[in-house]
């Protein structure tokens, strides 16, 4: 499906970055546009894919291009006031030919926090198109601040978006790795995942598998409806020259037994990827829809296979809504099955975060009033000196 991109701060600069160049390593024609938009000018001055013109600084009034230092109030705000902005640059872009917004922001810190919720309650009043949102979560070790603007904005996110897809930084980071070369592997896997899920709507229907290849108002059913929502994925490299020596020596017989192969192959890897590392962990049971996309050379994708898949997913989630089809890519020797769960409820990191950003939330509000307190201690005097005025 063809989305208009928009990255909100630093993380989701970054991230639609990556996406540009995803997009063109598999060929996907999913990026129909891109924008980014910052508070920081260093901040987009080190993308490197999004076209300048289409790089939004906004609150220079208010911040003079330095950033909201995680005050996602702050982000709110200036998002609020210079909306007409962020307009004029999506103004330039063909918005008739997208299925849909994408805006990309990393919840935890102070523009993209505060500021992807106004802009999606903006596009959500101008245009027809469904508003996604696709939030990161901050790592739990990134402190209390992250976590309780994390918890605001996802409240407030979820509100305003049709769907709010969700990738959490804490169950996929890697002990020992740096933070930069960390975030860049995150943005991989990121991309990855949803990239695979928004290309496999972009498949041109010429193609010789197109009564099962996902059309993307299979992506828009399934993601309609609201809620959170999480990916899985799971590969597995494959042999592509299926007419080698063991079809040469066992005739046609080869063919039944590839047949079965691949298709135990596929729904063995639905279960992987459902039951694997999600972007946002949870009980996949808890999803109310869902949707089954295998991907890989045409040759690969058993149809059989995908139903099997299909079939074992409504079992797990009790759901009838769950859909199933092929993104056939040529020149790949990797099968792989994307799932997609939306509407999930049982979700513990969530009530995690919630959990210690209210903590959070209570401790800075005993701090405040207690620096408050000690404060007018230390310049009382009992009223025995004067003020000048
Ligand atoms: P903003 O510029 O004020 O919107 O804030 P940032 O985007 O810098 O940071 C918000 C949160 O995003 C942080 O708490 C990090 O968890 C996360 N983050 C920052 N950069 C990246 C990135 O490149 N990739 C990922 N996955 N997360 C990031």
């Amino acid at each position: 499906m063809k989305l208009a991109l928009i990255g909100f701060g630093q993380a989701g600069g970054k991230v639609v970055d990556q996406f540009l160049t995803y997009d063109d390593a598999i060929d996907g024609g999913f990026v129909e546009s891109v924008i980014a938009v910052n508070t920081a000018t260093t901040d987009l001055q080190g993308l490197e894919n999004v076209p300048q013109k289409n790089r939004v600084l906004i609150g220079q009034a208010r911040v003079n291009g330095h950033g909201v230092g995680a005050d996602n109030e702050l982000g709110a705000e200036v998002t609020e006031a210079d909306i007409d902005e962020i307009q004029h640059a999506i103004d330039r872009i063909p918005t008739h030919e997208i299925d849909a917004f994408l805006v990309v922001a990393g919840m935890g810190g102070g523009t993209g926090s505060g500021g992807a919720p106004v802009l999606a309650k903006h596009l959500k009043r101008i245009y027809t198109q469904p508003v996604y949102g696709l939030g990161v979560l901050p790592a739990t070790d990134e402190g209390g601040i992250y976590t309780l603007n994390a918890a605001r904005s996802f409240r407030t996110f979820v509100r305003e978006v049709d769907n709010l897809l969700v990738f959490d930084n804490d169950a996929w980071r890697s002990a020992g790795e740096s933070v930069g070369s960390g975030y860049d592997r995150l943005n991989r896997e990121i991309v990855e995942r949803f990239g695979l899920l928004f290309a496999a709507g972009e498949v041109g229907h010429d193609d010789h598998v197109a009564e099962s290849v996902v059309d993307s108002s299979e992506i828009i059913n399934t993601l309609s409806g609201g809620g959170v929502s999480t990916i899985g994925y799971a590969s597995e490299t494959v042999e592509t020259d299926t007419g080698g020596l063991l079809d040469s020596l066992t005739g046609s017989a080869s063919g039944g037994l590839e047949d079965g192969h691949a298709t135990n192959r596929l729904t063995s890897l639905v279960r992987k990827a459902t039951l694997g590392r999600l972007t946002l962990p949870c009980d996949a049971g808890s999803a109310d829809r869902g949707l089954v996309v295998a991907t890989g050379p045409p040759d690969q994708l058993s149809r059989k296979g995908v139903e099997r898949g299909r079939q074992w997913l409504e079992d797990e989630t009790g759901s009838m809504e769950i859909r199933g089809g092929d993104y056939p890519r040529t020149g790949t020797d990797e099968v792989g099955a994307v799932v997609l769960l939306s509407g999930v409820t049982d979700v513990p990191r969530i009530d995690q975060l919630q959990q210690v950003a209210l903590e959070a939330q209570e401790t800075t509000e005993q701090v405040q009033a207690n620096a408050r307190d000690e404060f007018a201690s230390l310049v009382d005097t009992g009223g025995e000196l004067d003020a000048l005025f």
